[in-house]
């Protein structure tokens, strides 16, 4: 049976740069807004020709999807329901920034058939989120969700950050509160990392980062909280309101197949890992690099641990006709009698503390 596949088209446009961000974007004026557009509806036809699967998830990410307004965003959706093969009811999603979701015609993408929103909070402190070099405030997040939601969509996530500059375990609550007084149905929580090459990166001495123990309580009290407010820990870095997981990050996790649209998107397809390179140019070029063939036993068992359901052994055996080493189920008991995972007879799992670890933990896994 054929199986489905998912959709990522990437927009490398911000208005201005994090100080903690290495995402390929940078700004861009309303001509070349214009130019990119036709460049990827130009490269939709182009992959839609070559990939009958039907399409069950649309991701637009970025960057900042949302600088290129609802009118571009609404063809950039109509030329992949006329060039692919999308499924109904398929999720699509947009991620949005606070500072230019405000002004956005949520009727419009809305009738244009996009049904889930991923909206770049980051915190609701006004400090932290300077320090992060954001260009928002909470309230602008808050009348973006107030303004979507009036337009019917009901499917929102908002982002938050761990281990800020200023971060406190009382302003993370905090934070976890504004989300939920919001009404999303979805909070994706991940750990600040500082990249090299990025303005963070020159402040690591000066700025008052958390320190790693005081990023793992954030973590683990982030969870617990996330928890009591009903959003049900799903994987490592995300939460739901159970039924509004994200489809298209799951279908990455469990070793899906997708094409990835844009400068830095990647691809895995027919059992072959591709990607653009960080660079329009390139992109426009028709440059694509060939990353090797992907979703072997190793990787397969690294995405599907990073989700809370973790690996089912039925699973692993059926795609790969054999059950799992006998090694690695000895190394996972072992660690399951340290609590940093959860085993039994179909299947095994990362506990909180355990994905605080897990990079390290998988390395001797697998
Ligand atoms: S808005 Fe997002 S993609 Fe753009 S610079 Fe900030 S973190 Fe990076």
């Amino acid at each position: 049976m054929t199986q489905p596949i998912g959709l990522y088209l990437h927009i490398p446009f911000c208005k201005s740069k994090c100080a903690y961000c290495d995402f390929f974007s940078a700004p861009g004026s309303e001509r070349e807004l214009d130019a990119y557009t036709e460049e990827l509806m130009r490269k939709i036809a182009f992959w839609g020709r070559r990939t009958p699967e039907p399409v069950s998830s649309v991701y637009i990410g970025g960057g900042t999807p949302s600088v290129l307004g609802a009118q571009r965003l609404c063809k950039l959706l109509k030329a992949v329901k006329k060039n692919f093969f999308l499924q109904d009811g398929a999720e699509i999603t947009v991620e949005i920034n606070p500072e230019s979701g405000k002004a956005l015609n949520f009727d419009l993408l809305r009738a244009a058939c996009f049904n889930r929103l991923s909206v770049g909070l980051q915190s609701s402190n006004e400090k932290e989120l300077k320090a992060l070099g954001r260009i928002h405030r909470a309230e602008d997040a808050r009348l973006t969700v107030q303004s979507a939601q009036e337009a019917g969509f009901e499917n929102i996530s908002l982002d938050l950050m761990l281990g800020i500059p200023f971060q406190t375990e009382e302003s993370l609550k905090e934070s976890v509160d504004f989300c939920a007084g919001c009404g999303v149905k979805h909070i994706s929580s991940y750990i600040l990392k500082i990249e090299e090459g990025t303005p963070f990166f020159k402040m690591r001495n000066t700025l008052p980062f958390p320190d790693d123990d005081k990023q793992a309580e954030f973590y683990l009290s982030a969870v617990s909280y996330l928890k009591e407010k009903g959003f049900v820990q799903y994987e490592i870095s995300n939460f739901a309101v159970p039924g509004f997981e994200s489809r298209h990050n799951t279908l990455y996790w469990k070793c899906g197949e997708y094409i990835g649209i844009g400068p830095s998107a990647h691809s895995f397809y027919h059992g072959e890992r591709f990607f653009y390179p960080r660079s329009r140019q390139a992109f426009y070029q028709n440059e694509i690099i060939s990353d090797g063939s992907g979703g072997d036993e190793e990787e397969y068992i690294m995405l599907a641990l990073r989700l809370k359901e973790g690996l089912d052994f039925n699973e692993f055996e059926e795609r790969f006709h054999k059950p799992l080493s006998p090694v690695v189920l000895k190394k996972i008991e072992n660690y399951a009698k340290l609590g940093l995972m959860e085993m039994n007879g179909k299947s095994a799992c990362f506990t909180p503390k355990g994905f605080l670890v897990s990079n390290t933990i998988l390395s001797d896994i697998i």
